[in-house]
């Protein structure tokens, strides 16, 4: 369909309290543009929701006229799901609030938050969740998808902290899913992405975290295989209080890091330590940082957990290009740590990395089969991503990508992070990511949409019969 005739377009402006900007309008580039600048999508329209009534309204509006719909949380997908072309964005934007209970340390978000806003709430009452680990992301995609950051060794998933949504659902109803009020629907959200509605507000659980340590360590990119040995012995073995995710990168221009390595190929680990603070805990724990071999660079401080959370902000701001691939993965075998060698000697740009963010200790207390999520025995999320500026460099960060996960995959788990899927790697990797829990996913699937309305995701179709 070619856009919106004018007539309906005003009716759309009439039943909603959100603006509505149409192809066309000032503003309209401005509204599609997302984070991952390599998306250039042209829906029809942009339907901001201030609240449930103007989500049931655009539901109505877009099966009405036979619109196809893409929902967008904090705009943050790597394959733009939250874009389609020539359709209408169900945008949550306006729906960024977070209400926090310190007494039975919960928190309420509005569908369109932000992870920055929750952790900003939260902290004023010295309490956290688990989120990822760049404070711009939605809180929307990244909850339905699983969500794991510097806190999941410790209190798990983000998925794990849910304890209710409320959701609209494609035939306009309003349900709350939780354990006890429609638990195939709160089974399903948790890793399940965006297939069942609009999740219009979510309650996660919160935990005592207020300052943490903080640490960031690199070496030299020569002695990767010495680190990657030594990292993938030590962190699994760990108190669940530390977390590191270890990541190749170079480094950046700038503190805290000196100048002389400024440019250089390096590996390191990013640290976040819940445990003891008052004595030396942090730099108890991380003693150890010299076992594989002399760091380029070590630094320690004590920050507040917003602070850790909006580390890399500036480093990863909006309107870059994007290619990333995932997979999960339970050990590091000495054949994977050849392909990481050699991958990241030739990183193609300055910001183009590889992360394996730590997933086991706290997460295990869930059981395997308990929510939608597959990988319960997974070790590492891990994540390649080809990021830069430059639109004419987008080719040459996709071939990295492409030809570095095509040389790792074979010694994963067989599926990635929904969240950490790229653009059209197909269905049978979205079969990989869920295994035994794709059938049930496609049931639920049946009973809450079984026109598949909501299909711009990483599409679980509902099952036939
Ligand atoms: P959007 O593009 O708005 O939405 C993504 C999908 O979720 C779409 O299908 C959309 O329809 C659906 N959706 C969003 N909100 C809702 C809602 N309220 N109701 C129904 N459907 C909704 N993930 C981690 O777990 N840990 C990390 O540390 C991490 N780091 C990241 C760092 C960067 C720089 C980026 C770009 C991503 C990172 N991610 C991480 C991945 C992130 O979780 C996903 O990109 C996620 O999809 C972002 O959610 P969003 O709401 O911002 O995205």
């Amino acid at each position: 369909m070619d856009g919106i005739n004018q007539q309906a377009l005003d009716g759309l402006r009439e039943s909603l309290r959100g603006p509505v900007v149409a192809a066309g309008d000032a503003g309209y580039d401005e509204d599609r543009s997302i984070y991952n600048a390599m998306i250039d999508r042209r829906p029809a329209a942009i339907a901001g929701c201030v609240d449930v009534a103007d989500v049931r309204a655009v539901l109505s509006f877009a099966q009405d006229i036979g619109l196809d719909l893409a929902v967008r949380g904090g705009g943050h997908s790597g394959p733009g799901l939250c874009l389609i072309d020539d359709g209408l964005t169900l945008d949550l934007t306006p729906m960024r609030w977070v209400h926090v209970d310190p007494q039975t340390r919960t928190a309420r978000v509005g569908g369109g938050s932000l992870q920055g806003d929750l952790d900003h709430a939260a902290h004023a009452f010295g309490l956290a969740t688990p989120t990822g680990t760049i404070s711009t992301t939605g809180i929307g995609g990244l909850t339905l998808g699983g969500g794991h950051g510097h806190l999941t060794r410790r209190y798990g998933l983000t998925i794990d902290n849910l304890v209710s949504a409320d959701v609209v659902l494609a035939d306009g109803t309003f349900v709350t899913a939780s354990e006890s009020d429609h638990p195939d629907l709160f089974w399903a959200l948790r890793g399940g992405g965006g297939n069942f509605g609009v999740v219009t507000s979510f309650t996660f659980r919160l935990h005592p975290v207020d300052t943490v340590g903080v640490g960031l360590t690199v070496w030299p990119i020569d002695h990767a295989r010495e680190v990657l040995q030594w990292y993938r012995d030590f962190l699994p073995a760990a108190p669940d209080e530390l977390s590191g995710f270890f990541a190749l990168l170079t480094v950046p221009p700038g503190p805290p890091f000196p100048e002389p390595i400024h440019g250089q190929k390096v590996c390191g680990v990013v640290w976040c330590y819940t445990g003891d603070l008052e004595g030396d805990g942090l730099e108890k724990a991380l003693t150890v940082v010299n076992e594989p071999g002399p760091p380029a660079f070590h630094f320690t401080s004590p920050m507040p957990y917003p602070a850790l959370q909006s580390l890399f902000d500036g480093l990863m701001p909006k309107g870059l290009q994007w290619y990333w691939r995932g997979d999960f993965f339970d050990s590091i075998p000495d054949e994977a740590i050849g392909v990481h060698e050699q991958h990241g000697h030739n990183l193609p740009t300055g910001l183009s990395t590889m992360h394996l963010y730590p997933i086991d200790a706290a997460t295990r207390q869930v059981g395997t089969d308990d929510t939608a999520w597959a990988y319960r025995h997974a070790v590492w999320s891990g994540v390649i991503a080809g990021i830069d500026p430059e639109p004419a460099n987008a080719e040459l960060i996709r071939q990295w990508c492409v030809d570095y996960w095509t040389d790792l995959h074979p010694h994963s788990m067989g599926g990635a992070y929904i969240n950490f899927l790229g653009e059209q790697e197909g269905p049978d990797r979205v079969h990989g990511t869920y295994r035994d829990h794709y059938g049930r996913l496609a049931a639920i699937k049946h009973t809450y949409d079984p026109h598949n309305f909501f299909h711009a995701n990483q599409n679980i179709p509902p099952a036939t019969s």
